[in-house]
């Protein structure tokens, strides 16, 4: 009676066995099953797919100088049509943007006081203005003062001391003026963003040029641009 009982526990702490020995084992095989789509996965989030490695198109924002809050310089007497700097600085900057845009880049048309100015991220920010009406020719240049990338803004005004002068004609006038080196909208971008401010002429001596010949404008603003940015990538 006693071994019949005794053989009977045996064979029940065998059976007991078995099945804990086959649940550790099914444990065992799950755990690592379930691992291995797991580690598969967290592979293909990491690896960039070549979608991702696209370079991001540039960013070339064209402030469009008194844009949204006054009228800049007003030019006109008896015998001539009021010509408001506003106004031919607008027409000039739709030039140049539909001329950008023809080439693949993105661009972001700003008001005077633009609230987009603020941490502005872009390849550039260039704001047009004309200057006075008196009968003077030049354009002037100017980026910060107390700029933190002063060597890729002088690249730009290298670009137009080039292009925009070969384009229009006009020599740089050399007054440049503490309001155009401490212009407001300098200190709002983002100080990696170059930014450059630009008097494109005079309303009175290069009123011609100006309100007449806007594409010549335009093409030297658009070269200016393009010369900078390639300038900017092989330097890089
Ligand atoms: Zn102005």
């Amino acid at each position: 009676m006693r071994i019949a009982l005794i053989r009977r526990l045996q064979r029940l702490f065998f059976l007991f066995s078995f099945v804990l020995v086959a649940g550790i084992v099914i444990l065992a095989v799950r755990s690592v099953g379930f691992l291995l789509p797991r580690q598969v996965e967290q592979v293909t989030i990491v690896a960039p797919t070549p979608e991702q490695e696209i370079v991001p198109s540039l960013t070339v924002a064209l402030l469009s100088g008194h844009a949204g809050y006054d009228s800049g310089a007003i030019c006109g007497d008896m015998n001539a049509p009021t010509v408001k700097e506003v106004d031919v600085v607008a027409g000039i900057v739709e030039l140049v943007r539909v001329q950008l845009e023809s080439t693949g880049l993105e661009v972001l048309i700003l008001e005077e006081y633009d609230a987009r100015l603020t941490n502005l991220d872009a390849a550039l920010m260039l704001s047009l203005h004309a200057d006075s009406c008196i009968l003077v020719s030049g354009y002037k240049a100017a980026y910060p003062f107390n700029s933190a990338i002063p060597l890729t803004e002088r690249k730009m005004l290298a670009c137009i001391d080039k292009h925009y002068a070969a384009q229009t004609g006009l020599s740089f006038h050399p007054s440049v003026t503490e309001e155009m080196t401490r212009y407001h909208a300098f200190r709002k971008v983002l100080p990696g963003t170059p930014t450059v401010i630009l008097e494109m002429g005079f309303l009175g001596g290069d009123a011609h040029l100006l309100t007449q010949e806007p594409e010549r404008v335009a093409a030297g603003i658009t070269e200016s641009i393009n010369c900078f940015l390639d300038d900017v990538e092989q330097t890089e």
